[in-house]
């Protein structure tokens, strides 16, 4: 089947031999980089890509995502906020953040049944991974006994079991792991450059340092990073480009879209373009092959046809349930209308 694919694609290509001349020179040209740069990603090869037309970075994409991923599955994981709002970072696109004045209620951590009976409801809608997230700057010692204990209960379900915790020192990586933490999420955000505009509570190096504590630990890296956030496209390849030199790179790549909350320093943000999201996508598809990504926050607000672009340009992984950690997400019903109409399998 994939033969197939390939081969009507390139017969269609044949019979306009310039455009198969320019798609290859693009090729060549990105692969030469790469090689230059002794398999790393530079910037600029990144930058390169991501302002290919439109079609030969989606055709990159499909081809390289074909090589390592059946392209009709995606993989369903559904969020759950155990602890929410009352954080005291000042990331400024949360809604949790303890700095804004928005319609999120602070709560203590969910009980365990509450957070057995969410599983529960994910893995009946289809779910595999099951992902908690608490509104933390990082867990203390009996936070970390509690989420050992939710994570214990999600493994009962036989689910992949995931969190969001803020960051992580090396004790709790280790003791997160030893409950049977499939994956740790931590994303990068944005440009080391830009950090600062969007956090001034912690550095990039601080995120960095708890990545390198989950991966020590042998748990699975979930990092990503939002979009739509005032940048720029070169920014976008900037996010890319860190996340795709991560040594090894991630095994689960979100990329989120920004969500505007009301009361949040990023509300009334110029949106980004849709198709500048999917670029986004097909990037880190290419220089992330064997990654999930997961095209994650912003879905509620993107068309199926966006949608499905995103899917031909690489994603194979959504977020799956009608709530993210706060805000909306497409409702079961809406995401298996779509994922039929476009015949794609669920894993
Ligand atoms: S993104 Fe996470 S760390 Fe930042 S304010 Fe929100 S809950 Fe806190």
């Amino acid at each position: 089947m994939t033969h197939y694919y390939i081969s009507t694609t390139l017969k269609a290509m044949q019979t306009n031999q310039r455009t198969e001349h320019l798609v290859r020179l693009r090729t060549l040209k990105v692969n030469s980089t790469l090689q230059a740069s002794n398999s790393k990603w530079s910037l600029n090869s990144i930058i390169d890509l991501i302002n290919l037309p439109f079609n030969d970075l989606l055709f990159q994409a499909q081809q390289i995502h074909r090589t390592h991923f059946n392209a009709n599955e995606v993989q369903l994981s559904t969020l759950l906020s155990i602890k929410t709002g009352g954080c005291p970072e000042d990331c400024a696109y949360c809604p949790q953040s303890a700095h804004y004045e928005t319609d999120v209620q602070a709560s203590k951590i969910l009980d365990t049944e509450e957070v057995k009976a969410a599983a529960q409801e994910a893995k009946k809608n289809g779910a595999s991974r099951f992902c908690m997230g608490a509104a933390w700057r990082e867990p203390k010692d009996r936070d970390i006994e509690k989420v050992v204990e939710l994570i214990k209960v999600v493994k009962e379900l036989d689910m992949e079991a995931c969190c969001t915790l803020g960051m992580l020192s090396a004790q709790h990586a280790e003791q997160l792991k030893n409950a049977g933490l499939d994956y740790y999420n931590h994303n990068l955000d944005t440009t080391p450059e830009s950090y600062a505009d969007i956090i001034t509570t912690r550095v990039y190096q601080e995120r960095l340092d708890t990545l390198e504590n989950v991966r020590n630990a042998g748990v699975h890296v979930c990092s990503g990073g939002i979009v739509g956030m005032g940048e720029s496209r070169q920014e976008r390849a900037g996010l890319i480009h860190q996340l795709a030199n991560l040594e090894p790179y991630p095994e689960s790549v979100p990329i989120n879209n920004l969500v505007q909350v009301e009361g949040t320093p990023l509300y009334g943000t110029k949106e980004l373009d849709p198709l500048e999201f999917v670029r986004t996508i097909a990037v880190a598809r290419i220089t992330m092959p064997k990654a999930r990504v997961r095209l994650s926050a912003g879905r509620q607000n993107m068309n199926e046809a966006t949608q499905a672009l995103c899917f031909m340009a690489g994603a194979n992984s959504i977020f799956y349930g009608d709530k993210l950690l706060t805000t909306g997400n497409p409702d079961w019903d809406r995401d298996r209308s779509l994922l039929e109409k476009l015949n794609i399998r669920t894993v």
